[in-house]
This record gives C-alpha cells, sequence and structure tokens, in this order.
C-alpha cells in the first residue's frame, strides 16, 4: 500500500488526492479500512464505556443550539471544486448520522461530530444568518443598509461562493458590502475572492477589514517552519487516514478543510486599536483586538444594535489549542482568558446573543455569561494551576498526568478539548515559562533516541524478548507501557516489520481512546504510517499567489537564509544590495560565518553585487513562474558588480521535502534535488488553527 505523489501541488490538492486514498473499504464499524487495522480492544471499549459513563449527556442544550434557526439547505452534500474535485464532501460523514455509538470513537468526540454535521444555512437572529458546514469554519451574513457585511470567508473560494448563494436564494440576494476577517488562519480568509471581486474593494464600493497586523501573520506564521508544519500536520489532521469510525472522525472544530482554491485579499481597513468602533454598511461595530490568543492577529466584535457578540475563533464550543500539534508558538492561556474576561465585563451584561466562526451560537444572556465564565475560567485554570503545579516542582514531562480539570469545568460540553488537548496544553503552559528542560542532567544533553535505543534492546535481552513483553502489555491493555518498549526496538531496528505492525496495533487503540482529533488523529496516523508506509515524493507547492504575494521582501530573504544549507558555505563571503524601486525598498543580504543575514533599509557601499528590481517583478521569482535568472537575461532585473555571488548563494540552497520520517523506517526516502540556477522559493504551508 504504497503511493506516490509525483507531481508538485498546491497544498490543497495534495490534500486532495491522498484523502481519497483507501477508499472502497467499508466505512461501518465491522470492517476496518485497512487490511492490518483492528477493532477496539475490551480494555478500549471500557474505558470509552467509562467517559459515557460519567460525561453530561443530560445536557442537551448545544443540540438544541444547533438546530435553532435552521432555513434552509442545498440538496448536494457536495460542492465542486473549479478543478473538479470536490472541495467539500458532508456525504461521507453521514456514518454519523444513525445514531449508533461507534466503539472505536471517543463518546464525547462522536457526539461533537454528529453536531458538526450541521449542514445549510441558519437564522441566528433577524439581520444576521450562518451558513454552517460548508468549510471548517462558518460563513456568516449580517444585513447591511445596502447588502451583506460577511464575517469571515471560509477557506476556500467555492466553499465561500457556495455559502453566498444559499443565503442569496433563500433570503434575499444582495451584493456582498464588506468582509470582515475575524484573525489571520487561512479557514478565515481563503475564501475571500469567492465573495469578493478586487476591483470593487479597489473603488471603495466594498471593505475588508481586518485586525491589527493581519497581512503580517497571514503569511509569516507559517514560512519559517513551513515543511515541517506540513508534515506534522498529516498527523494532526490526519489528511491519509479515511473517512471511517476507524480512521477520520472529524476535526472538532468542524469535520475537515475545504479543498478548493484558497485566496487572499489584503484589507482596505485595519483595525489597530485595542478597542475601535467602526459603521460599517450603517451598522455600528466594537472591535476588540485579541493579538496573542487564538492568533498573533484576532478580534472580537459587538453590534450594540443587535445586542449581538462575535466572538471570532476565541470562544467557541472547545477549549482550543495553547500548544498545536502541527506546530506554531505556544500561545499565552492567561491573556486568552483575560480577553474573554474582558468581554464579560464590557459585553456580557447586554448581549442576547453569541456566535462564532465554528459551531453554533448561544441564545439569552444567562446562557452567553455561563459559557463566557466557563471559558474564561478554562484557560485562566490551565496557566494557574500548572504554574502552581511548576512551582512545586512537577516538570514539563509529568504535568499532563498530574494538572486536572476541576470537575465543574469538566461537565461543561464547551470548555473540553475537541481542538486543544487538555494534556498538551499542560506542558505548553510551562514551555511558556520555564521552557522545555527539566533540568534532570540525563535530559539536559541526551542522547539521540536511534542512538540509545541499540542499548536499551541489548539490556531488554533483544527483539524477541521486547516484542513478547509487548504482545503481553498490548494484551492486558496497557498500551503507554507497551509504547515505550515497542518504541526502543523500532529505533534499534526500524526494518522490523512485525515490531511495526504491534506498535501500530498500540497506537491504533491509544487513538480510539483519545477525546481530542488532533491526538487521535496523530495515534492513527502513526499506526497508519506503520502499516503503510508515508507516500514518498517531491514537496507540497505554496498555497497560491495570492498568499506569495502577501509575503514580505525580507521575509522571502530571511527564508532563504533558512534554504541555506551552510555547510556548502563555509568558504563563502559577499555582501548584496538589494533595491525594489516600486515600493521604495532596500535591503542589505549578507553572507560571513556560513551565515546569511538580511537587513532592511540600508545598502552597503561595499556590496560585491547590487540588483535592482521591481518588487511585482520579484514577485514572480517568489511565485516560482520565472526565475531571476530570467528576469535578469532580459533585462527585468539591473545588476550591477559581480553576478558570480548569485550563482554561489544559489549552490547552497536546499529544497525541503515533505516527505521526511517522523517515525523511523516509514518513509523510502525521496529524492534529494538541490536548486542550483533559481531562487525558487521553499514550500510554504498555510496550515491552520
Ligand atoms: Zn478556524
Amino acid at each position: 500500500m504504497k503511493t506516490k505523489i509525483t507531481k508538485r501541488y498546491c497544498i490543497a490538492t495534495i490534500f486532495a488526492c491522498i484523502s481519497t486514498y483507501g477508499t472502497g473499504v467499508l466505512a461501518d464499524d465491522t470492517t476496518h479500512f485497512h487490511p492490518k487495522g483492528k477493532p477496539p480492544s475490551i480494555h478500549t471499549i471500557n474505558i470509552l464505556e467509562q467517559a459515557r459513563a460519567v460525561l453530561p449527556f443530560d445536557d442537551t442544550r448545544d443540540f438544541e443550539e444547533n438546530s435553532k434557526g435552521f432555513i434552509a439547505a442545498p440538496k448536494s452534500m457536495k460542492i465542486k471544486a473549479k478543478a473538479g474535485h470536490d472541495a467539500w464532501n458532508m456525504e461521507r460523514y453521514q456514518f454519523l448520522a444513525s445514531g449508533k455509538q461507534f466503539s472505536s470513537i471517543h463518546p464525547s468526540l462522536q457526539r461533537q461530530s454528529t453536531l458538526n454535521l450541521a449542514y445549510g444555512l441558519y437564522e441566528v437572529i433577524p439581520g444576521i444568518y450562518q451558513v454552517r458546514g460548508f468549510d471548517l469554519s462558518n460563513v456568516t451574513f449580517i444585513k447591511g443598509k445596502t447588502g451583506w457585511i460577511v464575517f469571515d470567508p471560509a477557506m476556500t473560494q467555492e466553499t465561500a461562493k457556495a455559502a453566498l448563494e444559499l443565503i442569496n436564494e433563500h433570503v434575499e440576494k444582495l451584493p456582498v458590502v464588506a468582509v470582515i476577517y475575524s484573525h489571520s488562519h487561512i479557514d478565515h480568509f481563503g475564501g475571500v475572492r469567492g465573495l469578493l471581486d478586487e476591483a470593487d474593494v479597489r473603488a471603495g464600493k466594498a471593505q475588508v477589514i481586518a485586525p491589527k497586523d493581519f497581512m503580517q501573520y497571514a503569511v509569516s506564521e507559517n514560512v519559517y517552519a513551513g515543511n515541517a508544519m506540513t508534515r506534522r500536520s498529516f498527523f494532526q489532521y490526519g489528511a491519509l487516514l479515511p473517512v471511517n469510525p476507524f480512521g477520520h472522525a472529524g476535526m472538532g472544530l468542524g469535520q475537515n478543510i475545504g479543498l478548493g482554491e484558497p485566496s487572499l485579499m489584503a484589507p482596505s481597513i485595519s483595525i489597530d486599536k485595542p478597542l475601535e468602533e467602526l459603521v460599517v454598511d450603517g451598522i455600528k461595530m466594537v472591535f476588540q483586538n485579541t493579538p496573542d490568543a487564538e492568533a498573533p492577529s484576532e478580534m472580537n466584535t459587538y453590534i450594540p444594535s443587535m445586542k449581538a457578540l462575535w466572538t471570532a475563533e476565541n470562544i467557541t464550543s472547545c477549549v482550543h489549542n495553547i500548544y498545536t500539534l502541527r506546530g506554531a508558538m505556544v500561545r499565552d492561556a492567561l491573556l486568552w482568558s483575560k480577553y474573554t474576561n474582558e468581554v464579560l465585563y464590557r459585553f456580557g451584561d447586554e448581549a442576547e446573543v453569541m456566535f462564532a466562526s465554528h459551531h453554533w451560537p448561544r441564545w439569552g444572556n444567562k446562557r452567553i455569561k455561563e459559557v463566557l465564565i466557563q471559558q474564561r475560567d478554562a484557560y485562566a485554570h490551565l496557566n494557574n494551576q500548572v504554574l502552581h503545579l511548576a512551582n512545586e516542582g512537577v516538570s514539563i514531562n509529568e504535568v499532563h498526568n498530574v494538572y486536572e480539570v476541576p470537575p465543574s469545568l469538566q461537565n461543561a460540553w464547551h470548555v473540553r478539548g475537541y481542538h486543544g488537548a487538555v494534556k498538551n496544553n499542560t506542558r505548553a503552559v510551562i514551555n511558556r515559562y520555564l521552557g522545555f528542560s527539566d533540568l534532570n542532567p540525563t535530559n539536559l544533553i541526551p542522547l539521540s533516541p536511534s542512538d540509545s535505543a541499540p542499548l536499551y534492546v541489548e539490556m531488554m535481552g533483544g527483539a524477541k524478548k521486547i516484542i513478547a513483553k509487548g504482545r503481553e502489555l498490548y494484551a492486558q491493555g496497557k498500551y503507554l507501557e507497551a509504547s515505550e518498549i515497542l518504541n526502543k526496538l523500532l529505533y534499534a531496528d526500524p526494518k522490523n516489520q512485525e515490531n511495526k505492525d504491534l506498535l501500530a496495533d498500540v497506537f491504533e487503540q491509544l487513538g480510539y481512546q483519545q477525546e481530542t482529533p488532533g491526538l487521535r488523529n496523530s495515534f492513527l496516523a502513526a499506526a497508519f504510517e506503520l502499516r503503510s508506509g508515508f507516500p514518498e515524493g517531491a514537496p507540497p507547492k505554496v498555497s497560491g499567489p495570492d498568499v506569495i504575494r502577501a509575503m514580505s521582501t525580507e521575509l522571502f530573504l530571511e527564508f532563504i537564509g533558512i534554504r541555506m544549507d551552510s555547510k556548502k558555505a563555509e568558504d563563502l563571503a559577499f555582501k548584496i544590495n538589494l533595491v525594489t524601486p516600486d515600493n521604495g525598498e532596500k535591503f542589505i543580504a549578507e553572507l560571513s560565518n556560513a551565515t546569511f543575514t538580511v537587513i532592511e533599509g540600508y545598502q552597503a557601499k561595499d556590496a560585491d553585487l547590487t540588483i535592482t528590481i521591481n518588487r511585482t517583478d520579484l514577485e514572480l521569482v517568489m511565485m516560482g513562474v520565472k526565475t531571476l535568472q530570467a528576469q535578469i537575461d532580459d533585462g527585468t532585473a539591473k545588476l550591477k558588480g559581480d553576478n558570480k555571488v548569485l550563482k554561489q548563494l544559489a549552490g547552497t540552497l536546499s529544497d525541503f521535502h515533505v516527505a521526511f520520517e517522523i517515525l523511523p523506517g516509514t518513509v523510502n526516502k525521496p529524492v534529494v534535488e538541490e536548486v542550483l540556477n533559481d531562487f525558487e522559493v521553499g514550500p510554504i504551508v498555510t496550515a491552520h488553527e
């Protein structure tokens, strides 16, 4: 079962092509999609039964709120992409609609994924509507004086457009006069060109409104470590897993990501103050910037005339990531809680409806306050009690097994970990304040796993004994213990398929036991790769021209420093001046000590080379449409000085490949290409959340 990705695709296409992998097998709970797959063990079934017994299933308010105001659903559960494939397919998740309890899905996750089956148009209150279940995020429409004001245009143009068509058909046909981005993650801006024509924005006929520093973070959060994030997202999002009770069972925030064409349009209005009022198409809005909580650039919004509170992705029906497994900077749980407290005290006495970019609204002031208080406390408790434990000597390697959510919060569905795993979040808080080390000297400069594993294997008496003990632990339901020893053998002997298969069985049971989709998917994805391997091939390409155009020249140059294989630069030293006359920018890029550094706003008098090229032409190089050499050859780029340094620089650059191993022995080594003659920028993923 090996697949090969032979061409370069945009990330959305990569997800489209591999998410169909493994189809043609039964999607029920009796036949596993993988020939080596196992059903849940009696131990797993018991754990899930225990969870079912203590969870507050008698609180059904979410279901009432989820279905309230339903207007219409389209006939088809699929939305076609421009490229011909399905940009969206809700049909695949209908196994969740049967009402049957799956013993391979945590009952709390199954409940959340059942709620996320909502598909269609809903009235929040007269004048506010949401299209839910058309993408990972909601598309929200507010009726302004002359047209629709849209909060968050989904992830792709096709799904956003389908949402607009649905409201135009069932409520009122109006033009979109404003799009308001709640934050800098792609599932909240990617569909903008499905709703708005950029010429209308330029002509002032429509507005794009965004929180402070939106453009900077829409792109930059995912550039420097982009390739690693892409690879890791295969674990967190389970992109190789078929949608199935044994595989992908929803993403907590929504069922999946839209697979159409993402886009990005620069805002015409930036909300820069902590609190700012603006009248948008006749509707007064109060924006509250909330940087460095859920995203580096984000804002909540209050609409006084409607007593309506939009909580972006800061407050949805889950606890979110303080640490996100695909990789991102650790977030600030205390700050997050404080923003929610500000919402509570500033708008909480007045608000009568609260709605967000994922999940369903809350109605009535009492319910809104209940949710706000519990959300505030969930993040503050996490921050404070983890630090309390740390101050008592609990380390980052233990805290997830020590920290407990207070019982009153455990019983509130909306603060359960459907996106962020509480166990990961606890470690994130320590990481934020104290860093990764527990200071046990054995862990200060540890051997690499592949160097320490042979000693462990030798001391445990070899592979046979380890596998025998692993089987014993597996039979006892001691899956974490089994993974400890089988993992050592995996690193000592990555080719031992018997061990890999047993470890896959262990991971699979752990996956079934998880409430958080990111954890479930990571365990199940690891099982999948141990059994079948990861598709080899070339990296996914950049997300699209809009995203590249949004990247600053400085960021582009800095990324060259990351692509540089410094071993190839040890004997090199030069200075390059770069001038982009059309936007008035200038830079020095300097190579010394096998290190590439960039400074904006300066020019070196002793530069080896000065390159003058308009930023608009440089963008073609950044997008891979045209090489810098071609621009030099046709005179678009002007050179002064010694152009051999360009060849030297290009000779140091590597292309990153997404098919690197997370677990040993799971990927056939990809062919390593070196980029020798152009300034092609490496893969950038706009992973989200
Ligand atoms: Zn989102």
